[in-house]
């Protein structure tokens, strides 16, 4: 396949992640945005900066490079386009990112709590509690706040990896997300604020609910991901 049509299929893939986020009520007016990467390439499709989603077509979206040069594009990025980039240049196994500011994952973002592991749909995803992000100096705001940014959410996931928590929250701001590509990017951010809303409901009835122990912690976990995974189909049966 030519790069021309890959990032044609990209765009698309990107556009679709994007508005998967409004319909399932993540969004509200032009927040949020989905970004995906051709690899091989190192070029980075990401939504442009304050298109209303319903007019938003493929042609739209904005070509960038990993030093977020624009490559293909009239329309200006996501402002946020450097916390992406951080993102791809350091999970090298990642394809897609996505950032909300989904009420119940913000709120917690907001009270700077990690989430704690209270079930098994937090399980099936999450390995560990959700992390949130150090805070930003004064410095780090005022200088290159988006990169500075991404790099609160690599320090978050220094005891852990971007696998076993495929999400963070960023303190008194909001989530980031991302997954093999743009679409698992945005189920994982939909994902996030079921779990995020379930937590706080389970606090609410249960203020000194326990987090769940770790033997079905890790039977969730790992018998979706991992070696020895064996939830779903296998992926060669599904061609
Ligand atoms: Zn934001």
């Amino acid at each position: 396949m030519g790069q021309s049509l890959m990032l044609q299929r990209l765009r698309e893939q990107v556009l679709e992640a994007n508005l998967e986020l409004v319909c399932r009520g993540l969004v509200l007016y032009t927040f949020g945005n989905v970004s995906g990467i051709l690899r091989e390439q190192g070029l980075v499709v990401i939504k442009p900066s304050g298109v209303p989603y319903e007019q938003m077509k493929p042609s739209h979206l904005v070509v960038v490079d990993l030093k977020g040069k624009v490559v293909q594009g009239k329309l200006r990025p996501s402002s946020d386009l450097p916390t992406h980039l951080v993102l791809y240049n350091t999970f090298r196994e990642i394809g897609g990112v996505a950032h909300t500011h989904s009420e119940y994952a913000t709120a917690w973002a907001q009270a700077r709590r990690p989430i704690p592991c209270f079930g098994t749909t937090h399980a099936d995803y999450f390995h560990g509690s959700v992390p949130v992000t150090p805070d930003l100096s004064d410095q780090e705001i005022a200088g290159d706040y988006e990169k500075e940014t991404g790099d609160a959410i690599v320090r978050a996931l220094q005891r852990t990896n971007c696998t076993a928590s495929p999400g963070v929250l960023v303190a008194n701001h909001g989530p980031f997300t991302w997954g093999v590509d743009a679409s698992a990017a945005a189920h994982h951010a939909v994902i996030l604020e079921s779990i995020a809303k379930m937590a706080y409901v389970t606090v609410g009835i249960n203020s000194e609910a326990a987090p769940v122990g770790k033997a079905l912690h890790d039977k969730h976990y790992l018998r979706k991901h991992g070696s020895k995974a064996y939830y779903g189909q296998p992926k060669d049966s599904r061609k």
